[in-house]
């Protein structure tokens, strides 16, 4: 920002700049719960945390109308092809925020019935640990996610986006979640 002599200010920025302003001050999250981590998404809307200050709280019955996708809890081999549809189906510019140890890595569930991290089947921005995290820490995950949003430029988002697409290729060829050993191996 640079001052003139009579007291006014001019902003000089960029138009990329003001569009992820934009984007980031009003992110609408998918109605979508999966486990006991949802619970705590809940809270998150409600007067206690109070996450609408930050313009975030409108969760929204359609993925078209979401740029927000929280993958609140394990995801079982039932609800992968649900919520790889569900992300499909959201408005581009999307983001995925994996919320507690079970949606990012299968968490304690070794087991041949959940998806060893929801990586497997979207691509996430956000590893938010606990199990299961609280409130704050997600309106704080939401908050590094605008951050990083709003460093993002042509550049890096081409870079992010190509990122995805070999984490995405990379978990269609790895051995399927029955085929895995795990701690018995
Ligand atoms: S991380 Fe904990 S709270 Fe969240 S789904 Fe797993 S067991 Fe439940």
């Amino acid at each position: 920002m640079a001052h003139q002599e009579d007291g006014s200010g001019i902003i000089m920025t960029t138009i990329e700049q003001v569009a992820n302003w934009g984007v980031t001050r009003s992110e609408w999250p998918v109605t979508m719960g999966l486990a006991c981590c949802a619970i705590e998404m809940m809270a998150f809307g409600t007067p206690r945390f109070d996450a609408s200050r930050f313009g975030m709280e409108v969760f929204r019955a359609s993925p078209r109308q979401s740029d927000l996708l929280i993958v609140s809890g394990r995801v079982s081999q039932k609800m992968a092809p649900v919520v790889r549809e569900m992300y499909d189906q959201m408005a581009d510019p999307k983001w995925v925020i994996s919320m507690g140890v079970c949606a990012s890595s299968g968490g304690m569930f070794n087991n041949y019935a959940i998806i060893q991290g929801c990586d497997h089947i979207v691509p996430v921005d956000i590893y938010l640990p606990g199990c299961p995290p609280r409130p704050e820490m997600l309106i704080n995950s939401v908050l590094e996610l605008r951050k990083q949003v709003m460093n993002e430029h042509k550049i890096t988002k081409k870079r992010r986006l190509a990122a995805a697409r070999a984490a995405e290729a990379a978990a269609m060829n790895a051995a399927p979640t029955h085929e895995m050993k795990g701690l018995l191996a």
